[in-house]
């Protein structure tokens, strides 16, 4: 295990996973996968989520159960592939607020270029989960999570669906303290920055514009 890095490797995770690889699968397919796969990993990352208490009554007697602090807490998606995966965190945490954030790679500097930032208020008292399906370069992943600790965020998780071991190797060395969670490790990046095996480009995959 690489560290700083936990592979949710649950069976119905890698079985959900073959068929996102799979060429042929088709974006409807695709996208109930994604969403299926992002509910296996919000429940990891989210698995030592402070919880507060609520005074509520069972049929019973009045109890005092504990709840999620949704001022805790906020997911953050990396456009335009990271809302395939956001949206299965949703459904699980329906009540964090959540962020967004454009960045696109300047093909002359090859810098990450941000065009779109809007993240929920009091990022620095929040757990604040980043996700993006695939972690290849790594430099928009990079570029992300530096510009959410500009804007205040101290607790930052990365979840993303495929990486690649120079991926991980990028983030860790610029953000030692972000644990990353992903379903799996591939084996490199090609030429072109995809990831090998993996599956394609995942925006294309999710809304089928290839
Ligand atoms: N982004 C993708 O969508 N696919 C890859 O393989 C790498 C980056």
């Amino acid at each position: 295990m690489t560290e700083g890095v936990t592979v949710v490797d649950h069976p119905l995770v890698q079985h959900k996973l073959t068929w996102m690889r799979a060429k042929d699968t088709p974006s409807p397919l695709f996208r109930m996968l994604l969403k299926e796969i992002a509910l296996l990993l919000a429940y990891e990352v989210t698995r030592d989520l402070k919880l507060t208490e609520t005074e509520i009554e069972t049929p019973l007697q009045p109890m005092r159960s504990p709840v999620i602090d949704g001022k805790k807490f906020c997911l953050i998606s990396i456009l335009r592939a990271g809302n395939g995966l956001l949206e299965g965190m949703m459904d699980l945490v329906p009540n964090a607020p959540v962020g967004h954030i454009g960045l696109y790679r300047d093909h002359e500097t090859l810098e990450a270029v941000e065009y779109y930032f809007k993240v929920p208020s009091h990022l620095e008292e929040r757990m604040t989960i980043v996700v993006d399906p695939m972690l290849a370069t790594g430099h928009t992943a990079v570029a992300a999570l530096t510009r959410l600790k500009q804007a205040g965020a101290k607790n930052l998780r990365f979840v993303c669906l495929l990486t690649v071991p120079e991926g991980i190797k990028e983030l860790r060395a610029a953000h030692p303290d972000v644990p990353i969670f992903t379903a799996a490790i591939d084996e490199r990046l090609n030429e072109k920055g995809y990831i090998l095996p993996g599956l394609g480009d995942a925006g294309d995959r999710i809304y089928g514009t290839k």
